[in-house]
């Protein structure tokens, strides 16, 4: 079997060590992180009906017919290690199985390697992902519409609540978890990227880990 690609496999190197750490810890401590994200899970609740209801017939009609899309290409994305926690907390055993399955089993290809025929492998797809939308969906919806625009810009701000490190925001907080637990990934942006480390310094964030 080739081997993985690095995207690949610091995919697969996330999921397993969130499994793993995940099934050590006691049911108090999961519903604690349960709890703890539900906010975040309300939030893209919200983003994906939105999504749903002004972009489904746009992205059907202009990508997925014609299986062109530009929003599932190879390696395209980032994910984020706090995206890797929600969606493997959310999953069952089966479907991170799967998850895993599709990333040793990749034969290459244009698009993601989580795309199947039926979507998104992701049972809650990465940030990146749900709040993605390309010129066209936006001009085609957005631009002649100020009061959709405008509740998407305060999507794209509340999703800075969570993952944009000027305060304390739970991304940050789930790698710390890890962190803690002696687990270390290059998807720890929020640890690992000189630009946000930077704006965490700034904002007298800096590497405190409680
Ligand atoms: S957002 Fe744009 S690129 Fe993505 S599926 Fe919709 S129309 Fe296609
Ligand atoms: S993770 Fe899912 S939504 Fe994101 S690019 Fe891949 S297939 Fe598309």
């Amino acid at each position: 079997m080739a081997p993985l690609s690095e995207y690949n496999q610091q995919q697969k190197d996330a999921i397993l060590m969130v499994r793993q750490y995940l099934s050590s810890l006691p049911n108090s401590e999961l519903r604690w992180l349960r709890q703890r994200i539900k906010s975040y899970l309300q939030f893209r609740k919200v983003v994906n009906s939105f999504q749903d209801e002004h972009f489904a017939d746009i992205c059907s009609e202009k990508c997925f017919t014609s299986r062109t899309s530009a929003c599932c290409g190879r390696e395209g994305i980032i994910t984020f290690f706090a995206d890797v926690v929600i969606n493997v907390l959310l999953s069952t055993s089966k479907e991170i199985d799967t998850l895993l399955e599709t990333l040793e089993g990749d034969t290459g290809g244009f698009n993601c390697v989580y795309l199947n025929e039926s979507g998104c492998l992701w049972r809650c797809k990465p940030i990146v992902c749900e709040m993605f939308l390309c010129d066209h969906a936006k001009n085609l919806v957005l631009a002649e519409n100020k009061r959709l625009a405008s509740q998407w810009q305060g999507f794209c701000r509340r999703k800075r609540m969570y993952t944009w490190p000027t305060r304390p925001v739970l991304f940050d907080e789930l790698e710390v978890l890890f962190l803690n637990g002696g687990f270390d990934s290059p998807l720890m942006y929020l640890h690992k990227s000189p630009g946000l480390l930077r704006l965490k310094a700034k904002n007298g964030l800096g590497q405190k880990r409680s």
